[in-house]
């Protein structure tokens, strides 16, 4: 494929995409049929109805839309020497991450909030995971490898395919160990970027990690709803909680957080792993509890019932309060990115009162034009 400026397929926008400024491409932007013979991975000219510049943009079909701007800059290659500087300048924002030996594991680039959407890439202790939304990005990942190699030392590089289904890591640099640990505030984790779609460790969640372990005070009993690895009550632990009850439906979960426990010298046996759908198990249990972290999946199928942030939160609030003590400290999270902020405050309003609200850790750059890339929305409430 001839990416050369002056090959480039033209695609005419609307006046009204070009007003809004979102580096997101949809089928929506376009004022033409989009070319039948466009291949993903190519580099577009995008022009006004009159022919005039108005950006330069990859075609890639993700959830999201048909592909983002590169470039302003109707004279940039989008070669190596682009993908270096992207890069370089995310890698300069996170100075101070790289530096801070508390903490080895972050985002290095968040697609679009550095400049190229459709990928990121995550930096645990010098083993990078890149993962790639599109066919259309995955074009270019080639010059991805060499930039990073490039731009920073570098132990191994792995890549995950997003856009398909089997989401394992594949090693195309280096040696990356099947498992090993990252530190976060000088905890350790167990992380894997091998297997699956997730890595032991939900990156976005730090500041919320770092709050729960610093700043809730007394706490006699966690419940940890869709726990995982079950790091929420690590870092409760931590705090000085001493009992915490982490529920997944996935027994693997449990043996995460049983590995995490382990590492860091907490016996599991004080502490309950429960593998139960947490629907089921909010009906059934006796017990009570002063906090609660509530961290489902933006959609999962329980018992045969679908769960959606928008239309099953408000119950799953409903249920949480009949296991919470009167004074309980009740998190609730949610990375739907569809579902807006003012939204999903109403949820939690309609049930209690908001105390404190935390989005994306400054790791995870976003774009000033698209606020719903700032997914994550964590409100830490009580009862009313
Ligand atoms: N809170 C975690 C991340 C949760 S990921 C953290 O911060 O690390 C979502 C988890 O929910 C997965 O481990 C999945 O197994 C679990 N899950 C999905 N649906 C569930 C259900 N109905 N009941 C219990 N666990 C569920």
């Amino acid at each position: 494929m001839n990416n050369s400026k002056n090959q480039r397929p033209r695609l005419i926008v609307k006046d009204r995409f070009i007003e809004s400024q979102t580096p997101l491409l949809t089928r929506d932007s376009l004022a033409q049929m989009l070319p039948q013979s466009l291949a993903e991975g190519a580099i577009l000219e995008l022009v006004d109805r009159k022919g005039k510049y108005a950006g330069t943009a990859y075609y890639g079909i993700q959830n999201k839309g048909i592909g983002w701007i590169l470039s302003d800059n109707p004279r940039r290659e989008i070669d190596l020497g682009f993908f270096e500087s992207k890069l370089a300048n995310a890698f300069q924002k996170r100075v101070s991450f790289l530096r801070d030996s508390r903490t080895n594991c972050f985002r290095v680039f968040n697609g679009e909030g550095d400049g190229i959407g459709g990928l990121t890439i995550d930096y645990y202790d010098a083993h990078f995971l890149v993962s790639y939304y599109s066919q259309g990005i995955y074009h270019f990942r080639e010059d991805v490898r060499q930039a990073i190699l490039k731009v920073a030392e570098c132990r191994s590089i792995v890549e995950k395919r997003r856009f398909g289904d089997d989401q394992d890591g594949v090693v195309v640099y280096g040696e990356s160990p099947e498992s090993f640990v990252c530190y976060e505030n000088k905890i350790p984790v167990g992380v894997d970027l091998i297997h699956g779609g997730m890595t032991g460790i939900f990156l976005d969640q730090r500041e919320v990690r770092h709050f729960i372990r610093t700043e809730l005070g007394k706490i006699k009993r966690m419940l940890n709803l869709f726990s995982y690895s079950a790091l929420f009550s690590l870092f409760a632990i931590k705090g000085g909680v001493p009992y915490t009850c982490s529920v997944d439906l996935a027994p693997r979960s449990h043996e995460l957080a049983a590995e995490n426990f382990e590492r860091n010298g907490i016996s599991a046996k004080a502490h309950s792993l429960v593998c139960s759908d947490v629907f089921d198990f909010l009906k059934e249990t006796q017990e009570k509890f002063d906090l609660v972290v509530v961290d489902p999946p933006s959609f999962s199928t329980s018992s045969g019932k679908a769960f959606s942030t928008s239309s099953h939160y408000g119950d799953l609030i409903e249920a949480v309060k009949n296991v919470s003590t009167q004074d309980a400290t009740i998190i609730l999270s949610t990375n739907n990115a569809t579902i807006s902020r003012e939204k999903f405050r109403g949820i939690a309003e309609t049930h209690l009162k908001i105390l404190r609200e935390f989005g994306l850790p400054a790791d995870f750059r976003t774009h000033r034009n698209m606020p719903e890339s700032n997914y994550l929305k964590v409100l830490v409430c009580k009862k009313k």
